[in-house]
């Protein structure tokens, strides 16, 4: 729910940012993007790029050794996240590593190239469904071949059930596979039908989408004031036609996986920079040991509060957006530290939030009349675990339950070290003169976009998902398959406003109004134009941070029509979208902005459907399929996944002394060494 993924093609467009003095922190770009080696892959639409733990060096030795900790504790998650997303995960990909480990055919074959292909495609996804589109992949090799590279590996096991043959896992295995019918959909948005029967995502089983609501929809008292997020850590199933909650703890759903995460939580405990550090620990482990949602509030609760220490980690079931009801989460894990710098900035945007609620074009009644406890900072990604790998978010604003953030409030983080390779690795790529309307618009974005950017996700991140209130008796579950993208365009269409407002330059914030306007070209071109890319032909818009950014980029084009605000522009069969006027596209954002907050205040169910199917799942068929074809001349990724660093602890007399940070660069090499290493389930 209030996370801020990478805009794939937009923040690549970025080159140098040296516009803002006050901070400009990273090395001259140039001059590193030669030295380091950014993209290590790419295959179908992916790229796998490596991001560097920047000044993990500066960290004290027990620093270093708490980092360690939190990243093992990161990375024994990796088995939760395949088998949430489809209950067979697991074991398809026990059986594709140990192919690719114990094959001895001909690997120069180009079936065995398409076969690499798919592999790596499903360590992307963590599964065998697109992790945006949620469709399942399609092999591009036959049932035979597949046959034929199982008997043909040598010295491997197979992940065979109790009296299982290799036969029998290869007859169990084609129509998961081969078959597109079976579980063609990861997760369904389609509200025609039954959502949780047409989702093969695995948080349910042998129960329909009523049941489900129906289970649910006693459970939360409409007086308690701080209601558990019911149904959050666990998977809902029919037993003896009993409908039952197996929830996630160290003894029960994912119990060997999460014991694991256990035993390096109790040694990271051990090193706490802080008694208050030491303490969300400990109620972290809790919390696991017990599966009790309230041990998870409370740990969020400390968690919030530690806003002292360097070393800071995610650790949980966190982000509802693989559930069609939005109600279950995905296991994620990333660890970070404090970019000392850079946090002065979100620090300025934090010290001034009464001041952008107070301005906000909202109504009143909808206001938050004191913004509480907004923390933000900028942060170095150390670790990447479960769902935030190898795809990351950018941004992450936590925690995700309402009365928590409201009482307590929240932590937004942005993670500059991600971003930063994103830019550095597409220094060359042709992507913007390609969809620019104009040299000036290419030169705006290229001096400016990245550290545009950062900004927008710092007011989308700090400001846009804490702002505004619901009404009493509204909750988050009103809006239903329709609450992701409308609290991503609450956040976005926040940033938007603000991001053009004089405040920003009086604040120190942006150089200039150009900046601004970089964002503005840079978002209207992704929202109408570039974001497509991502979509195959024929298919609809279903990823939430999508539909957004399509919602609001067709809404704002559409309602300036009359006044020329954008204007669409064809030149050599080529569309281009030009913003004519920046500052009554701003009043457009503020009108969409207050639009979008009553309905999210008010729960209007029937309002946000309208929005986002009018607005943000449909693609014009045409206008598709020539970005489809400019796009695929320049031979580039759309998704971007990051390949993780390799901490080495340096132990003397059986005590961590120091740890040494190495970038791995073979993706291959690292997902079988996870496999190995860090499988538990
Ligand atoms: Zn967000």
């Amino acid at each position: 729910m209030k996370r801020f993924v990478i805009l794939g093609v937009i923040v690549g467009l970025s080159v140098l940012v040296t516009a803002c003095k006050k901070t400009a922190p990273q090395p001259e770009p140039k001059a590193q993007a030669e030295a380091f080696q950014w993209q290590v892959d790419q295959f179908a639409d992916v790229k796998i790029l490596r991001y560097q733990v920047k000044d993990f060096e500066t960290l004290t030795p027990l620093q270093k050794e708490l980092v360690y900790y939190l990243s093992q504790a990161t990375l024994c998650g990796r088995d939760i996240t395949f088998a949430q997303n489809y209950k067979h995960n697991l074991v398809i990909r026990k059986t594709l590593d140990a192919i690719v480990e114990g094959y001895k055919g001909d690997r120069n074959d180009p079936q065995w190239q398409t076969f690499m292909i798919y592999v790596k495609r499903v360590w992307y996804a963590n599964g065998i469904h697109h992790d945006y589109s949620s469709d399942k992949f399609e092999p591009g090799f036959t049932a035979d071949y597949f046959a034929a590279l199982v008997k043909g590996s040598e010295g491997v096991k197979f992940p065979l059930a109790e009296g299982q043959t290799v036969d029998g896992l290869l007859a169990f295995l084609k129509p998961i596979l081969f078959d597109p019918s079976v579980d063609a959909k990861k997760v369904s948005q389609d509200s025609t039908k039954d959502l949780v029967k047409s989702s093969a995502v695995n948080f349910y089983e042998g129960v329909t989408q009523a049941e489900a609501e129906t289970f649910y929809a006693g459970m939360a008292k409409k007086d308690d004031p701080t209601p558990v997020s019911y149904g959050l850590n666990s998977r809902l199933i029919k037993k003896d036609g009993k409908i039952v909650e197996q929830v996630a703890s160290i003894n029960g759903l994912y119990g060997p996986a999460i014991a694991k995460i256990v035993f390096w939580l109790e040694k990271a405990a051990g090193v706490a920079e802080n008694e208050v550090q030491k303490r969300v620990i400990e109620q972290l482990i809790a919390y696991y040991k017990s599966g009790d949602l309230k041990d998870f509030d409370a740990y969020n609760i400390l968690w919030v509060a530690d806003t002292q220490s360097r070393i800071d980690f995610v650790n949980g079931f966190i982000e509802v957006y693989n559930d069609p009801l939005g109600r279950k989460a995905m296991w994620e894990s990333n660890v970070n530290f404090k970019d000392l710098e850079a946090t002065k900035r979100a620090d300025t945007i934090s010290a001034n939030a009464q001041w952008f609620e107070d301005n906000s074009p909202i109504d009143p009644k909808f206001k938050k009349k004191e913004v509480k406890g907004v923390s933000a900072k900028v942060i170095t990604a150390a670790m990447l675990g479960g769902d935030c790998y190898p795809a990351t978010p950018i941004g992450i604003n936590l925690p995700n339950a309402n009365w928590i953030r409201t009482q307590h409030g929240s932590k937004s983080v942005t993670l500059e070290n991600i971003t930063y390779a994103s830019s550095q690795s597409s220094l060359l790529s042709g992507f913007g003169p390609e969809f620019c309307a104009s040299p000036e618009e290419l030169e705006r974005s290229r001096t400016y976009g990245a550290y545009a950017g950062n900004i927008h996700t710092d007011l989308h991140e700090v400001l846009g998902h804490g702002s505004g209130r619901l009404l009493p008796g509204v909750t988050n579950e009103a809006l239903k398959n329709y609450h992701s993208p409308v609290e991503e365009a609450r956040a976005d269409l926040f940033a938007l406003y603000y991001i053009m407002d004089p405040k920003m330059i009086e604040l120190g914030l942006l150089p200039s109004v150009e900046s601004a306007k970089a964002q503005y070209d840079g978002s209207i071109r992704n929202g109408l134009l570039t974001q497509m890319v991502r979509i195959q032909p024929g298919k609809t818009i279903e990823q939430a941070h999508m539909r957004c950014r399509a919602m609001v980029s067709h809404w704002v084009y559409e309602k300036g029509l009359p006044e020329n605000v954008i204007v669409k522009e064809v030149r050599d069969g080529k569309t281009y979208f030009v913003i004519k006027d920046y500052q009554k596209l701003r009043a457009l954002y503020g009108k969409l902005l207050a639009e979008v907050q009553r309905i999210t205040s008010e729960g209007d169910y029937e309002a946000a459907k309208a929005l986002i199917e009018t607005y943000g799942v449909k693609l014009d068929q045409d206008l598709h399929k020539e970005v489809l074809d400019r796009y695929a001349k320049l031979k580039l990724a759309p998704y971007t996944g990051f390949m993780n660093a390799l901490y080495v602890p340096v132990v003397e007399n059986g005590k961590i002394i120091d740890v040494k940070v190495e970038y791995p660069s073979d993706y291959v090499q690292q997902m079988l060494w996870y496999g190995k290493e860090y499988s538990y389930l």
